[in-house]
């Protein structure tokens, strides 16, 4: 699969990035707080879309519901009015 439009970068270990981001995330919904038990589908997310020059790092992604996710689509956090929900740093 190749982007006609422009050339993203995806990291080979999408599957081991995925869950560092789930992991640091605490398998939550950053956006609504939802959690495995809550019946949530998890998704990564990229708080930069990849169409607005968002990249795959770390820093970019966070851990969203299928529902929060699709809700976003592609438009930018600020305009989505989405507060990320804070996650206590433990270290
Ligand atoms: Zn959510």
């Amino acid at each position: 699969m190749e982007c006609a439009e422009r050339k993203i970068k995806r990291p080979y270990d999408l599957y081991a990035l995925r869950w560092r981001v789930f992991r640091r995330d605490g398998f939550r919904c950053r956006y609504c707080g939802r959690g495995p038990g809550d019946n949530m589908q998890i998704t990564l997310d990229h708080i930069t879309p990849l169409s607005q020059g968002g990249t795959y790092d770390e820093e970019n992604l966070v851990t969203a519901c299928y529902r929060c996710n699709q809700g976003k689509r592609d438009t930018m956090l600020s305009q989505a009015e989405l507060a990320l929900v804070k996650v206590k740093k433990e270290c």
